[in-house]
């Protein structure tokens, strides 16, 4: 007969880190919550490992990214979840779930039961296998999703020694990858299929700002083809990527960041999945009502996008969901539904940029693209519902996330265009 918790979370990334504070503000008991994790350290800050993580001078290292600091708040090492009688099961995989008995089973093979469960799976990263090509186990190929990937590639580096990384992709990832790369003197080439950077996200005003920054930088950048297959040496090591267009690139290392997949896999046939994720609703709940979902696993309908279901991949969005189904779970009485606005951002070499709300409509681009400061609306039924800004200072950014959050109405598009960033002042 395994343990017993009143309170499971399955997961031990952003949003369980966030999830346990919200529980101890709230004042769940000792011995009441459980956090069962595979990472063999305790829930950190993701976002460090793209950027802090790799610096060449005084890199981050854990305890300092521990949740919650990325909010400013608590820095939560093992010792507070000792304190707080929270039970950390650390370097343990789970293998299986029922959700109609309410248990996990572990790797070591210990059924877990719960009353609540918030699954808190996250996501995983898209492997190179995963889209038909050979890989093996080079130690030169990296892709970056937590603390043992982040070692191997910073392994990498050092052992490149200002050498040529290829980065396999031209979003978040790689984005971020290859400015840490640059920064550490290698010499980077980025590849991917698209037209231009951050296709998710950036209209090709933006996206050729960041794509002529970085080759002023040294990052040379090869758009419209992707990898086909690998040159390796007689160690297994990969020498040289060879591409669809022909081409060949020297590499002594590379960088994978191809999209990633939500852990759903334990829950298939148990649970609803949508998007991908495991369905929730307004309280971060499942089809099963035991069970709550939230981060990158979770699929729920984001009230700035009219309700629809999505599944959001970014930090501040597992943050606060994770402190809503605590709430929705400790104070069922006062139960509201999620209302998120969704917030990206990224920072790379000196520069930063932050987006609000929906980048859905027509496009007015504002400021100088000469300089680092300019920025773009979405302007989607007459209505205001998306702003980005680069290089904003707390209160600019502040104004763009409120006129994304109040949607006031814009009659001209030029005049907006005028207006620029004072447009989002003065809302
Ligand atoms: P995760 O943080 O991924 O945590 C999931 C946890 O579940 C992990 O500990 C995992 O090991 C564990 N797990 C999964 N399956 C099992 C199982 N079967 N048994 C036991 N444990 C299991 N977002 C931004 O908005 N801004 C950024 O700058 C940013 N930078 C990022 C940089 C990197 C390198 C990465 C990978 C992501 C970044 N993100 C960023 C995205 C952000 O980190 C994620 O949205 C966030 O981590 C999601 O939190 P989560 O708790 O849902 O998942
Ligand atoms: P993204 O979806 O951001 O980007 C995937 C990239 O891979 C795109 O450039 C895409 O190109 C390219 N691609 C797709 N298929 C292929 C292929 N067959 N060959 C080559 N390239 C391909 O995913 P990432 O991997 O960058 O990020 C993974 C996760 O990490 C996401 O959840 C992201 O949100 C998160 N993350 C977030 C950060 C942030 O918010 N600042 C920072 C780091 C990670 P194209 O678009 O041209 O088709």
């Amino acid at each position: 007969m395994g343990r017993a918790f009143v309170y499971l979370i399955l997961g031990g990334g952003v949003a369980s880190g966030y999830a346990a504070l919200e529980f101890v503000k709230r004042g769940v008991l000792h011995g009441e919550l459980c956090i069962i994790s595979d990472e063999a350290v305790a829930p950190y800050e993701r976002p460090a490992l793209s950027k802090g993580f790799l610096l060449p001078e005084a890199p981050a290292r854990l305890p300092s990214f521990h949740c919650c600091v990325g909010s400013n708040e608590e820095r939560l090492d093992p010792k507070w979840y000792k304190e707080h009688g929270i039970e950390l099961i650390l370097g343990t995989r789970v293998k299986s779930a029922d959700v109609k008995q309410k248990t996990l089973v572990t790797s070591a093979g210990e059924t877990i039961s719960y009353n609540i469960l918030i699954v808190a799976t996250g996501a995983r990263a898209l492997k190179l296998e995963d889209i038909g090509i050979r890989v093996s186990s080079a130690e030169n190929v990296c892709y970056l999703r937590n603390l043992d990937d982040a070692e191997k590639l910073v392994t990498a580096m050092q052992m490149s020694n200002g050498g040529n990384a290829v980065v396999i992709g031209g979003g978040y990832i790689g984005m971020e990858c290859a400015a840490s790369l640059a920064i550490n003197k290698l010499n980077v080439t980025m590849v991917f299929p698209g037209s231009h950077l951050m296709a998710r996200l950036f209209t090709p005003q933006i996206a050729s700002y960041y794509e002529e920054y970085y080759s002023s930088k040294g990052v040379k950048i090869i758009k419209g083809t992707s990898l086909t297959s690998f040159k390796f040496n007689s160690e297994g090591k990969v020498i040289a990527v060879n591409l669809r267009d022909g081409n060949t690139l020297p590499a002594d290392m590379v960088v994978v960041g191809i999209g990633s997949r939500p852990n759903t896999s334990l829950f298939e046939g148990q649970l609803t999945l949508e998007k991908g994720g495991i369905k929730v609703n307004g309280h971060m709940q499942s089809s099963n009502i035991s069970v709550y979902a939230v981060g990158d696993v979770a699929a729920f309908p984001v009230k700035e996008y009219g309700g629809v279901t999505r599944r959001l991949e970014h930090v501040d969005c597992a943050r606060k969901a994770a402190r809503h189904a605590v709430a929705a779970i400790m104070n069922p009485k006062k139960r509201s539904d999620f209302d998120y606005l969704p917030f990206f951002y990224s920072r790379v070499f000196t520069l930063s940029w932050q987006f609000y709300g929906n980048n859905e409509g027509d496009v007015v681009h504002f400021g100088d693209f000469l300089s680092s400061a300019f920025g773009a609306y979405w302007i989607h039924k007459g209505r205001l519902v998306g702003a980005f800004l680069e290089g904003g200072t707390k209160e600019e950014n502040e104004a763009i996330s409120k006129a994304a959050r109040l949607k006031p109405a814009v009659e001209d598009l030029s005049e907006l265009e005028k207006q620029g960033l004072g447009f989002a002042l003065s809302v």
